[in-house]
């Protein structure tokens, strides 16, 4: 058995509700956090939720902003605050996936005003301090509790409607976060099972929503497994797969929860042999033998995207996408270096299996 590593462990300001139904008890919820009345944030495809969400906070909605789009652009964050200051609301509430809750840090970060989140995706932005904002091309990502939700209210029945194939490739976005979690210099144990078991309930889960995206044990499963993923995001420290999926899509728009999907295989096989712990957990967790090809498997099978080339990268951007990744040291397991760095790139690029 491995010795135990010195940790600290430091536990987070949130109150979170989890179950089928939780969204009927929005309303108290807003006015447990002393809040009088709330924006209702969405993005336009979404719209039909909030309506309801702003319907069962009756004289506590403040209405609705639909603006919320992918890396909030900075007109939409000043956009929101305005609409949100017009409202006179004292919070927001978001309902969505990353984008809209991304919107709703936005606004915390300048004005201070609390957020009720209401997660439909399985990306995890819920749980986390990080907020980014895109100004001019770049995105900008920053940390501070001001942004952090002050209450999650996990609905599964809110997930139904999430298309199967973002179902999936949402769900590996999750699995990559305890992934590197399980080998964060900062890690310590409480998160190391929190990683494991979020791994295990999306890799049962995410069978199941292929075969029938209506399926609410199945979505259950899965949305359990994000509130734990999104957990170990905001509670240690990411490493070499979160800096080049941030890479790619901040400086060449590729879609956030594919790339992360196609990537993370490959960083997997590339770290393989300096985390052997981790792997053994994550492979365990998956019910295989192999971290990286479980990883990939789960992706293939169920129609996700495996290849860079298909998602709207060029050839000619992998050298770039390199140099932006060796930019800036971070801590990684093995050390990141040009050569085995732009050899993994083309893998994922190519698509092809990731290397034992
Ligand atoms: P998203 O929020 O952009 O959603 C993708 C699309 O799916 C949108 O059109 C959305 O309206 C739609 N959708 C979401 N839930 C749905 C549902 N239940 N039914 C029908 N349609 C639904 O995608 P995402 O992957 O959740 O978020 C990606 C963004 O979040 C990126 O900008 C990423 O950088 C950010 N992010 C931030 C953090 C953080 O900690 N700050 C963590 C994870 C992701």
């Amino acid at each position: 058995m491995a010795a135990r590593k010195p940790f600290a462990f430091e536990t987070r300001a949130q109150r979170v509700l989890f179950g089928h139904g939780t969204l009927g008890q929005v309303a108290a919820e807003l006015a447990a956090m002393g809040a009088r009345k709330a924006l209702v944030l969405c993005t336009p495809q979404q719209r039909a939720q909030a309506e309801r969400v702003a319907a069962l906070l009756g004289e506590r909605s403040a209405g609705i902003f639909d603006g919320a789009v992918m890396h909030v652009p900075i007109a939409s964050a000043r956009a929101a605050r305005a609409a949100a200051e017009r409202a006179g609301a004292d919070a927001a509430v978001a309902v969505g996936g990353g984008s809209t809750i991304g919107l709703g840090k936005a606004i915390a970060l300048d004005s201070g005003l609390p957020i009720l989140a209401i997660p439909t995706t399985y990306a995890g932005s819920e749980m986390t301090p990080i907020y980014g904002l895109t100004e001019d091309g770049l995105k900008r990502t920053g940390r501070d509790p001001r942004v952090l939700p002050r209450t999650v209210i996990y609905d599964p029945a809110l997930t139904l409607g999430l298309p199967p194939g973002i179902s999936v490739t949402s769900g590996i976005n999750a699995i990559a976060h305890a992934a590197e979690g399980l080998y964060a210099p900062d890690g310590n144990p409480v998160i190391e099972l929190m990683a494991a078991e979020g791994i295990a309930a999306l890799g049962r889960a995410l069978p199941g929503l292929h075969a029938d995206a209506g399926d609410l044990q199945a979505r259950t499963d899965a949305l359990y497994g994000a509130w734990l993923c999104g957990t170990v995001l905001g509670s240690v420290g990411m490493s070499l797969h979160h800096k080049l999926c941030h890479t790619l899509g901040g400086s060449f728009n590729l879609p956030h929860a594919e790339t992360h999907t196609i990537v993370l295989p490959h960083v997997l096989a590339y770290n393989a042999a300096a985390a052997p712990e981790a792997m053994r957990r994550i492979a365990d967790a998956l019910q295989a033998s192999d971290a990286a090809q479980a990883v990939y498997d789960l992706a293939r099978r169920h129609g996700a995207p495996t290849a860079l080339k298909d998602i709207g990268l060029r050839a000619q951007d992998l050298d770039h996408a390199c140099d932006i990744a060796l930019q800036n040291a971070y801590a990684n397991p093995r050390a990141v270096e040009a050569r085995p760095l732009r050899a993994l790139l083309q893998d994922a690029f190519d698509g092809t299996p990731p290397r034992p």
